[in-house]
């Protein structure tokens, strides 16, 4: 790497993207291309000799933004948001400058003390209990790639004590203690909770998802927790692990912590929380009161990549204790074993997840909470919940859709109503409807289905959306709904 060449090359690089964002609006939100476009674009085989960069960008012009769906557009109202932001992206451009493979505490010690500061740092802000901080004796957090990578950590290191446990007497075999141990979560958790199952081993008839529905706006009921947990247990079986929702992906749901934590406990069950898109708002003093009961519960997840700024991916995880966790993923092989680490005298993060290596994803994390500071954080989340509140009003006055449950953060679940009797009860009305919106390529929205109800998922989450973006996007959605009626009626 030529440091004078990179700086050229770095510069035009920053141009094109600047260029990128600056331009970003003139793209159709979501790629239109077909599956299959991008190869007959490119050749078969890689260039022998080194090509210019002018020649790849303008390739990265026309052969990819066109396969893009662009998350970062201020029109992108899908899914849950990706973050990004000048921050974030800076921390990106450093860390990859750096580029360190950060295992463990002597593989670049600034990545390993960088990253516990910065879980205090956030820890603090959420108001998690002591414990879940480095400072704070047993636990500590970690950054994860995902909330999908975190529960499957946090449910190995759950496997692993309850194995250990059962196990210790010598009556029954490891494969045997496994086949006992039932997982909990809701009908509404998101599928990586089903994945980590998979991926430890736990068998499939011990997978219980807790029956929700609009009576509880589709959080847990702790009496249909508890009611499984007895049924369980009168089976011989062994409730090992919940996994409650703060903020689930279809509606934002939010599972009562304490009622549910209170039964964990009695059960010596290991909870884990994944707030994966809410838990950042929960910085917020306003909306704190969502994680209460939090102290009741073993592990804690929340995407700094979703809605706090940082660029993808950086999803947070703490836990209380983090023996569990090193008893399930530590390994020490020769090649590695170093002083401090056999001293006892610092965190080797390699030992808290999947892989060996690991990028230095705090810088971002640093660079974030420095440039915007918690306040210029909060401010964001508000803003954001302010213009979903804007846009739940405009669909209220509007007698034309209704509001389907009740919203908590900056998403709002609602629907065009169907006619009386329709014989799909709004499904085809309200597909397309979205299909006809997102084919304008002016913004960018997706749907989920609540207990048989198809539903619009309109979520404001992007750093650049502003009021003039959410009223332009209501403006978009009734123009295609009134040909849709028209054509109709
Ligand atoms: N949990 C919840 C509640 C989510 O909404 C999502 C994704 O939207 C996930 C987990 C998965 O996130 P990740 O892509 O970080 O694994």
């Amino acid at each position: 790497l030529d440091p004078e060449e990179f700086r050229r090359h770095a510069h035009q690089m920053v141009d094109f993207v600047a260029d990128y964002y600056k331009g970003i609006e003139s793209f159709p939100v979501r790629s239109e291309v077909k599956p299959g476009y991008l190869r007959p674009l490119l050749p078969d085989v890689a260039p022998e000799q080194a090509e210019s960069l002018d020649s790849i960008l303008e390739d990265v012009r026309s052969h990819i933004l066109p396969g893009v769906t662009h998350w970062q557009s201020p029109n992108f109202y899908a899914y849950f948001p990706s973050n990004s932001s000048t921050a974030g992206y800076l921390g990106e451009m450093l860390s990859g400058a750096i580029n360190i493979v950060g295992f463990h505490w002597l593989a670049s010690p600034a990545a390993t003390e960088l990253e516990m500061l910065m879980l205090d740092w956030v820890g603090r802000l959420l108001n998690l209990p002591e414990a879940f901080l480095h400072t704070g004796g047993t636990g500590g957090g970690v950054i994860q790639g995902t909330a999908s990578e975190a529960v499957l950590v946090a449910l190995l290191a759950a496997r692993q004590k309850w194995v250990a446990k059962l196990t210790q007497g010598g009556d029954i075999s490891q494969s045997e203690a496994l086949s006992k141990l039932v997982v909990y979560t809701s009908d509404q958790a998101h599928s990586c909770v089903q994945k980590a199952c998979m991926v430890a081993g736990i068998e499939k008839k011990n997978w219980r998802f807790l029956k929700t529905s609009f009576d509880t706006n589709f959080a847990i009921d702790p009496a249909v927790f508890e009611e499984a947990v007895k049924k369980d247990l009168e089976a011989g079986l062994v409730p090992a692990f919940l996994c409650a929702t703060v903020g689930t992906t279809s509606s934002t749901a939010i599972d009562p912590l304490k009622a549910l934590g209170t039964i964990t406990q009695e059960h010596g069950m290991w909870m884990h929380v994944d707030a994966a898109y809410a838990g950042p708002a929960c910085i917020c003093p306003e909306l704190r009161h969502h994680l209460d009961g939090v102290e009741l519960v073993d592990s804690f997840c929340m995407n700094a990549h979703k809605w706090m700024l940082t660029n993808f991916d950086c999803s947070l995880l703490w836990v209380k204790d983090s023996k569990p966790l090193l008893d399930a993923l530590s390994l020490q092989p020769e090649y590695l074993r170093n002083a401090a680490s056999e001293a006892s005298l610092v965190v080797d993060f390699k030992d808290w997840q999947l892989p060996l290596g690991r990028r230095f994803r705090s810088l971002k994390l640093w660079l974030v909470m420095r440039l915007y500071g918690a306040n210029g954080i909060r401010a964001y989340l508000r803003k954001h919940i302010q213009l979903a509140a804007e846009f739940e009003e405009l669909v209220r006055a509007d007698e034309r859709y209704e509001v389907l449950v009740p919203r908590t953060f900056a998403l709002l679940c609602f629907r065009a109503k169907p006619p009386a009797g329709d014989p799909d009860n709004g499904r085809t009305l309200n597909a397309t409807l979205l299909e006809n919106v997102n084919k304008t390529g002016k913004l960018f929205f997706t749907h989920t289905v609540l207990d048989g109800v198809y539903t619009l998922r309109f979520c404001v989450g992007n750093s650049r959306t502003e009021r003039e973006h959410v009223l332009a996007a209501w403006d978009v959605i009734n123009q295609e709904a009134e040909k849709l009626l028209k054509g109709s009626a």
